[in-house]
């Protein structure tokens, strides 16, 4: 398709197009019949082309499709056809389609270029039929880690048998080359909530037929409803990933932990030839008014979610991966590309089936769009969002620095004049009687109804790792001094209202290598390395305790923007450059600690702080944190050291 022709289909505007929302399109098979629906409004003909492999070999058998209302094509087959394979190809103005799975295809062959009928009851692990993931409360109880499947256990330091596949979170107990646990022990180790995948749906690049390490984070969406076949031992057959998929899940459960989708709707992996431009030509992206393809996402297209068909479709993909692969949760790449209503929409419509889904999502887009500004998802549209929340870059930022300049240093790394933006951070991007929001650079007021809307983190598989950047900002430090700044990060993140969320292997100071951009390098820049557990063990050990001491005072996760606002006192009285000091309670959240003291110093030297008259007990240093108390303080004055955070507590 050239872009004459999309533009000529632009003038349409679809706004005439038939739509379909009483039944699902798609193609569904069961032990003993299938059910056909395509929508393909402007078709002439519609036919399905069937095949015994998932690639190669010819056809036997063509089967046309009826002509049913609204722009769908219908069939019903008799007899069992699990396991084979297909493609769809629509006429249209005479012309045939080239052939495709269809957008909905449930299952596919290698490098998903054929679909496959797929009767789910036959993908399913044992005790999958009694699989749940972790109940969450409120959103603000969840303690996120992003992780890419293969950078999980590719490296020989992780000890896993199943390098780069699902497969690998079924090994229960992995070890690095000194003995600690790595892999899914890790994460029950550490103590994390929910770990969240980098894209494991069917992405473009990386060619699954040959095993020969090609990386990519899989930001490049082919199929939305099967899992990325390259994870999986065998990805000629389509069954073998959904049940390796399922089994990691169930792991992942097994442990405690709830999994979580980053999705991609905002656009599609292939740019005019994707499977839906086939089908349904121009309906489910946006155009320029010169009518060639607008490109919020960055990368060729945007998704046109606003459109009906297009909307629903989106929706009936996550209820797929809710309902048959019990998913928990779902990151929204590239949020601002999605309408506001669509969004609301998705949250209404996943809550119906479980109410306790977590969902947020990136506040922005990558480019412009034609969808108003007013009606995109983004960041400061956050509190029209209902029970969504979304990234703080304000936060991000004020910790280490602007994600685009290595040089530029933050909160961590000693620069003073951040302190009210990481109070922004604090507060989750609420709006706080406490904070000057004129000093808020990133954003200048509040975007976050409640504390439940906001992810607050310091870094992620974007831009350089957390430790890299540090590394670049102060080249003349040592390693014990960039695990002071790491370890600070992490205290702040994981005190702070808002939901916290850690980069896989932040707690071991990773690294890249410095490469701020590791979309498609090899996994020598993108593995983690196990054996740096060991290396820096103090940070990990500390990040475990963090994660211990949020899960054990409420306090830290507030829910009610009210509370939060009486409840949290920032002492501005006692201001000092690079620091930060506030106040919890009483009670906050039922917390049993009366007052909860948080202090935190920026600054490369000790400083001594000044706190409100009571008994305080200090439970947490710069390198230990004891609920219970690590010693009694009986003066108003305490020396903070350089780069780190104190916690005290008083019961009166
Ligand atoms: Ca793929």
């Amino acid at each position: 398709m050239d872009t004459i022709q999309l533009s000529d289909i632009y003038k349409s505007d679809f706004s005439d197009y038939p739509v379909f929302t009483d039944k699902l399109p798609g193609v569904f098979c069961y032990a003993d019949h299938v059910e056909i629906r395509i929508w393909s409004p402007t078709a002439s003909a519609v036919e399905l082309i069937v095949y015994s492999d998932g690639m190669k070999g010819k056809s036997f058998d063509c089967i046309h499709l009826i002509p049913s209302d609204r722009g769908i094509w219908t069939q019903h087959l008799e007899g069992d056809w699990h396991g084979t394979y297909y493609t769809v190809r629509v006429n249209i103005n005479g012309q045939w389609s080239d052939e495709c799975p269809n957008i909905e295809a449930y299952a596919v062959g290698v490098n998903g270029l054929r679909g496959m009928f797929v009767d789910f009851a036959r993908t399913n692990p044992k005790r999958w039929e009694h699989d749940k993931g972790p109940v969450l409360e409120h959103p603000t109880n969840a303690i996120i880690y992003e992780l890419h499947v293969r950078d999980f256990s590719i490296s020989p330091t992780s000890g896993l048998n199943h390098k780069g596949k699902y497969l690998a979170f079924t090994e229960l107990d992995s070890r690095n080359e000194h003995g600690q646990y790595t892999g899914i022990a890790h994460l029950k180790e550490l103590g994390v909530t929910h770990v969240h995948l980098l894209p494991v749906y069917d992405f473009l690049t990386v060619d699954e037929s040959k095993d020969d390490g090609e990386y990519n984070w899989g930001y490049d969406p082919l199929n939305f409803n099967t899992p990325e076949g390259s994870y999986a031992t065998n990805p000629n057959d389509g069954a073998t990933r959904i049940l390796e998929f399922k089994k990691m899940v169930l792991a992942l459960h097994d442990a405690g932990i709830g999994v979580i989708m980053d999705v991609v709707y905002n656009h599609t992996g292939k740019v005019f030839d994707s499977w839906f431009n086939r089908l349904v030509p121009g309906y489910f992206f946006r155009f320029r008014e010169d009518g060639t393809l607008s490109d919020a996402s960055g990368c060729g297209n945007e998704f046109a979610t606003e459109r009906l068909m297009a909307r629903n479709y989106i929706i009936a993909s996550l209820k797929h991966w809710l309902e048959e692969y019990h998913i928990d949760g779902f990151r929204f790449d590239l949020m601002g590309v999605y309408d506001v209503e669509t969004m609301n929409k998705i949250g209404e419509e996943l809550r119906e089936i479980r109410q306790d889904i977590l969902l947020y999502g990136e506040g922005w887009t990558a480019a412009e769009s034609p969808l108003h500004e007013i009606n995109r998802a983004v960041k400061h549209n956050t509190f029209r969002l209902k029970g969504i929340a979304s990234f703080s870059d304000d936060m991000r930022d004020a910790l280490k620095g602007h994600w685009n300049n290595p040089k530029n240093k933050g909160f961590i790394s000693g620069q003073t004049l951040n302190e009210e933006q990481v109070k922004f951070g604090i507060v989750a991007a609420t709006w706080h009687p406490h904070i000057n929001y004129g000093f808020v650079h990133s954003s200048h007021a509040a975007w976050a109804h409640d504390p439940t809307q906001c992810v607050n983190y310091v870094a992620c598989h974007d831009n350089y790792t957390l430790y890299d950047q540090l590394h670049l900002a102060k080249p003349k430090l040592g390693d014990d001094e960039l695990a002071k700044m790491v370890m600070l990060a992490g205290a702040i993140l994981l005190t702070s209202q808002g939901i916290p969320f850690i980069h896989a292997g932040q707690e071991m100071m990773r690294t890249k290598g410095g490469d701020h951009n590791s979309y498609r390098s090899s996994d020598k820049v993108n593995k983690i390395n196990w054996n740096r557990k060991h290396k820096h063990h103090h940070v990990f050990n500390y990040y475990k305790q963090l994660i211990q001491l949020r899960k054990d005072h409420p306090a830290f996760r507030m829910h009610d923007v009210e509370e939060l606002r009486s409840k949290l006192c920032f002492l501005n009285e006692f201001y000092q450059p690079g620091t930060v000091s506030y106040v919890l309670g009483p009670h906050a959240n039922n917390d049993s600690w009366k007052w909860v003291a948080v202090l935190l110093n920026g600054n490369s030297k000790e400083v001594k702080m000044k706190l409100p008259k009571k008994n305080w007990t200090i439970a947490a240093d710069s390198e230990d944190i004891q609920t219970l108390g690590i010693k009694e303080m009986h003066e108003d004055n305490v020396k903070v050291a350089g780069r780190s955070m104190m916690v005290l507590f008083a019961m009166e």
